[in-house]
């Protein structure tokens, strides 16, 4: 249960480069049905770049880590996600300002900008099979979670779960917005891919809280 100072930021962003790395086939398979195959390829790409700022020069508070995040995913990523994570980190950093350290108010209202940063640059709604139906679920959590008094990492931990919940429930849906959206009826049966990158992005915050 750490405080989410610089260097929780730090770890989620080298545990998020870890899990894309790992699931980069899995991503790939997952946009292979739905889209064009990119998805692994392209996290993996922008968040390998992360780790190469990272090591250049370390950030000094959460704020200037999710900007280094948000403008290496904006100019690395390509595609409709890079953007979309672009908008969402960047997003986040203008939420937490210069915070020090991240309270579970700060935090709710890093994800939910980040939200709705993605909402504001993709035009998605819920159940349009997107990102969206990790994100909301997980921001609604959050919220929840903060509103019982729960400890900071606590809140990530219901995010993750929630975002998971949410990408899974994403494989009936037909897709509305994005490349799915010209498969029609044959994207149902198939898990978003960014919904699913989202979700493991957002585990790995709670698991550099110690959660
Ligand atoms: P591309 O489709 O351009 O190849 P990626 O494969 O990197 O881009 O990302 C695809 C993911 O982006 C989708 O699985 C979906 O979650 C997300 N996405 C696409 N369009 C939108 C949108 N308008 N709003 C929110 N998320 C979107
Ligand atoms: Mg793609
Ligand atoms: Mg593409």
């Amino acid at each position: 249960n750490t405080t989410l100072d610089v260097t929780w930021a730090i770890d989620w962003l080298r545990k998020s480069a870890a899990v894309v790395a790992e699931h980069r086939m899995a991503l790939i398979e997952l946009d292979r049905a739905i889209g064009d195959g990119d998805h692994g390829e392209n996290l993996d790409r922008g968040f390998s770049a992360i780790l190469e700022k990272l090591d250049a020069e370390a950030p000094a508070t959460p704020g200037t880590a999710f900007k280094l995040a948000a403008m290496t995913l904006m100019s690395k990523v390509g595609g409709a996600a890079g953007p979309l994570y672009g908008t969402a980190y960047l997003r986040a950093a203008t939420a937490v300002g210069d915070a020090v350290e991240l309270d579970a108010a700060t935090l709710v209202a890093a994800l939910t900008a980040a939200r709705d940063g993605v909402v504001a640059r993709g035009k998605a709604e819920a159940g349009e099979k997107t990102m969206i139906d990790a994100w909301t679920p997980a921001v609604d959590a959050a919220t929840a979670a903060a509103d019982s008094g729960a400890a900071p990492a606590e809140v990530l931990a219901a995010a993750a779960t929630a975002a998971e919940v949410g990408a899974v429930a994403t494989e009936p849906l037909i897709a509305r917005k994005g490349r799915a959206s010209y498969l029609g009826e044959r994207a149902i049966g198939h898990r978003d891919p960014g919904a699913e990158s989202s979700a493991l992005i957002l585990r790995a915050a709670a698991q550099a809280a110690g959660v």
